[in-house]
This record gives C-alpha cells, sequence and structure tokens, in this order.
C-alpha cells in the first residue's frame, strides 16, 4: 500500500520507522512518503495560513499550496487516483469497519490540518477528481491531523497482509467483524497464575477450548454493557447466540 502525507510537521512521522509499522516498511509492505506543504509556497516566509474570512480568532490554512500540492502528489491526469483522508473533527467518525475498508486501497493521500483548518474549497475541488474522507478520531479538538493521521495509518497498516505476526489475532479484537462487532474485547491474563494474591479465572487454566470461548465472550458482552452500552443497543440481534441472553 502507498501513502502520501502532507503536512506542514514532516518530523512528526518519525514514528513510522518505529516497531510494527517500521518492519511493514522494511519489508515492502507500506510505501510512506512524507511531503512538506511549505514546499508548494512561493513566498518569502513559506506562508500556509491567513485570516478567516468573516472574521473572528485564529487562521485558516490557504487554499493554493493545498491545492498544488495535491496535484502534485495526485496528478489529475495520471492513470490511478488515491482516496485522500482529510481528518477533522467535523468528519465521519473513524471506525474499526472504516480502518477494514481503506486497508483494501492501493494508495491513500493523507491531508494534515492545523490552525482552523484547511479552506473548504480544497475538499470540494479534490472531490471533483478523487474520493474524499473527512474522518473524526472523537469527539474532541487535536491541535493538528497528524496525530490523527499517525492513528488512522496504525489501525489500517496492522490489517495489512503480512504484517502482524499472528492474522488471527485481528479476529478476536475489539470491534473486529464477524463474532466482535459492536463487542470489546474482555479482559486478558498471562503468567504468572498468581500476582499480588490475584489470581487467574480457572477457566482459563482448564484447557477447555468450549468453556474459553464461552467466558471470553460473556466477559467481552459484560464489559460492553458496562462500558460502552451505546454498541450493544446497535448490536445485531443475528449476532447474538442463544446463551448471550443470559448474560
Ligand atoms: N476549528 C476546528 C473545529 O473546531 O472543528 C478545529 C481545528 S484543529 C485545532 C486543527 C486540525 O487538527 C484540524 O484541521 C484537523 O486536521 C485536526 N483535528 C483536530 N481534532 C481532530 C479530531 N477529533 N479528529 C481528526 N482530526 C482532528
Amino acid at each position: 500500500m502507498r501513502l502520501d502525507i502532507v503536512t506542514i510537521f514532516p518530523d512528526y512521522f518519525a514514528p513510522l520507522d518505529v516497531s510494527l509499522l517500521g518492519k511493514a516498511r522494511r519489508a515492502g509492505l507500506l510505501d510512506v512518503h512524507v511531503h512538506d506543504l511549505r514546499e508548494w509556497t512561493h513566498d518569502r516566509h513559506r506562508t500556509v495560513d491567513d485570516t478567516p474570512y468573516g472574521g473572528g480568532p485564529g487562521m485558516v490554512m490557504k487554499p493554493e499550496p493545498w491545492g498544488e500540492a495535491l496535484d502534485t502528489v495526485a496528478p489529475p491526469d495520471a492513470p490511478r487516483t488515491p482516496r485522500l483522508l482529510v481528518p477533522t473533527p467535523s468528519g465521519r467518525p473513524f471506525t474499526q469497519a472504516m480502518a477494514a475498508e481503506l486497508a483494501a486501497e492501493e494508495w491513500l493521500v493523507f491531508a494534515c490540518g492545523r490552525y482552523e483548518g484547511i479552506d473548504t474549497r480544497v475538499v470540494e475541488d479534490a472531490r471533483t477528481r478523487m474520493r474524499v474522507d473527512e474522518v473524526s478520531l472523537g469527539d474532541f479538538v487535536l491541535a493538528g491531523g497528524e496525530v490523527a493521521v499517525l492513528v488512522i495509518v496504525e489501525a489500517v497498516g496492522r490489517l495489512l497482509p503480512g504484517v502482524l505476526g499472528n492474522a488471527d489475532s485481528v479476529a478476536d479484537d475489539s470491534f473486529a467483524p464477524g463474532a466482535m462487532e459492536s463487542l470489546i474485547e474482555g479482559p486478558v491474563y498471562t503468567k504468572p497464575p498468581m500476582w499480588r494474591e490475584r489470581a487467574v479465572p480457572d477457566v482459563l487454566l482448564s484447557g477447555n477450548h468450549g468453556a474459553i470461548a464461552r467466558w471470553r465472550r460473556d466477559e467481552a458482552l459484560r464489559r460492553t454493557a458496562r462500558n460502552r452500552p451505546e454498541l450493544l443497543v446497535r448490536l445485531d440481534p443475528a449476532l447474538l447466540d442463544k446463551h448471550d441472553r443470559r448474560v
């Protein structure tokens, strides 16, 4: 998968050299290109922002450098077009389902906003020639899109074939399509069996795989009900088995 990231802070993306994603890059599974938006400015101060029309505090990112940057990274006459991701608190909520959908793409471009965001005409113009998603990480405001892009790239990258050591672990994750859809994972344990007078539940030491699977599902249902009741309301009844209802 190819990723192009346009930002005024290229250094923010150093973590993409580390851990799982760093390994994926070295293995050629992720081809990441980080671009400095200021390359597409033409004044001495390399200006990327200006005051907002209509007044008010803060600054808005100018459309001209963004237009030139996107035209260069994804030329309008190129045979392939990428999907453009624009992180913004006013976008659609980013979910595991969206991460899975993006993991099937060949090419993603990310536009990192700063200040009060990017002049709206940039997204309108990009939509005339590529698919554009405005995505929100949640109901809070970050200082810039860089952290949001790191989050999205990590969520998408770990779903690419060959990136995780054990591909099965994705199927048991919180929100995974299938049995875990709309559920969050229950508690997990490792050795030793007793730590600070806290025991690992007997069932996990029993070797009874059916009972362990049932316990894990019960705990996922309980934890979802406790921490994320709104997910349970959305749960498709077809995904519940007859034992789930007694939890
Ligand atoms: N004025 C904007 C608003 O109220 O919606 C907030 C702009 S924020 C200070 C600057 C940039 O941070 C945004 O353009 C976006 O790229 C990023 N950002 C902030 N919060 C975000 C969130 N919840 N999800 C995704 N990106 C976010």
